[in-house]
């Protein structure tokens, strides 16, 4: 467990500001590997191992069984377990939530190939509260580049037909090619974004129907953006834009492994969660074209 912004070792430390570098810092910053790390009373050191799903001690606050003290989580003292190195009891940070540190062009990478191969990993690693904003900026970046490289040729080779009056280009000419060219790219861009999150509250609302949640809501959406990584495939050149329906599906079931994993549940459960949304709006729509086109 380092402090966040210096690096300085923070075990054995009471939580409130780092002694290095005076950053503060809780032990809900962290995530420890369940059942490898103990919380001491600082009164008498008895140990208390953190057993819940973030690796803190259930509950947060206690009566010491050692000494009678009124224990809360913000005045103990955290240490790895007996034979346990520091490394080993803290769980894989998240690449794209420690952005900083990592830089942020590898840990944009890191987490396009969690996305794209190691959906588990990406849950696994997500700190304790997501940043929602954070998700959403790596699912801009995922979404809008390759985006826009794949919708940019369409406008670039009519751009080379145009019938140009002498050599300079009509300013209609260009606010036409540019605007069309940002309408198009802001609108596939908001529909997946849009797409993903009302696809996520739904997959959301089915799990609670169909037998409860492990995580928050916070924590669904969160993990349907970053799921969004398989989408840079779109901007291989000539061929991504024809591979949106394999990036959709690779996303779609990176999202259901990832469930599978965010709310211990098993795969058709899963399968029946993530993909009931998409569908049943499919069909809706549908139904609803149909109704409009050909009549009750
Ligand atoms: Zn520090
Ligand atoms: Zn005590």
């Amino acid at each position: 467990m380092r402090c966040k912004s210096c690096g300085y070792r923070l075990w054995n430390a009471v939580p409130g500001g780092c002694s290095e570098c005076g950053a503060p810092w809780r032990f809900e910053d962290f995530r420890f590997v369940p059942g490898l790390v103990q919380f001491c009373c600082t009164t008498c050191g008895r140990a208390y191992m953190g057993t819940d799903a973030d690796g803190l001690p259930l509950p947060r606050s206690f009566v010491c069984s050692g000494c009678g003290t009124e224990l809360d989580l913000s005045r103990m003292r955290a240490l790895p377990a007996p034979d346990i190195t520091d490394d080993s009891a803290m769980v894989v940070e998240h690449a794209w939530s420690e952005r900083k540190r990592f830089g942020r062009w590898r840990a944009f990478w890191t987490t396009v190939g969690q996305s794209l191969g190691n959906p588990r990993r990406l849950v696994t690693s997500l700190p304790q509260r997501p940043s929602l904003l954070g998700a959403l900026w790596f699912a801009v970046l995922a979404v809008f580049i390759p985006t826009s490289i794949a919708v940019a040729p369409v406008f670039i080779v009519p751009f080379g037909m145009m019938p140009l009056r002498g050599s300079v280009m009509q300013t209609q000419q260009w606010l036409s090619v540019v605007g069309g060219f940002l309408l198009i790219l802001v609108l596939s861009a908001l529909t997946i974004l849009l797409a993903a999150a009302i696809s996520a509250l739904f997959t959301h609302l089915l799990l609670r129907w169909t037998g409860g949640v492990k995580r928050s809501l916070r924590w669904t959406l969160c993990t349907s953006l970053y799921c969004l990584g398989p989408f840079v495939c779109s901007a291989l050149p000539c061929c991504g834009v024809y591979l949106v329906l394999v990036t959709m599906t690779w996303s779609y079931i990176s999202f259901i492994i990832a469930t599978m994993e965010l709310h211990k549940t098993g795969a058709l459960r899963a399968t029946f969660v993530v993909l009931a949304p998409p569908i049943g709006s499919n069909l809706i729509g549908g139904a609803l074209a149909y109704w409009f086109i050909v009549g009750p």
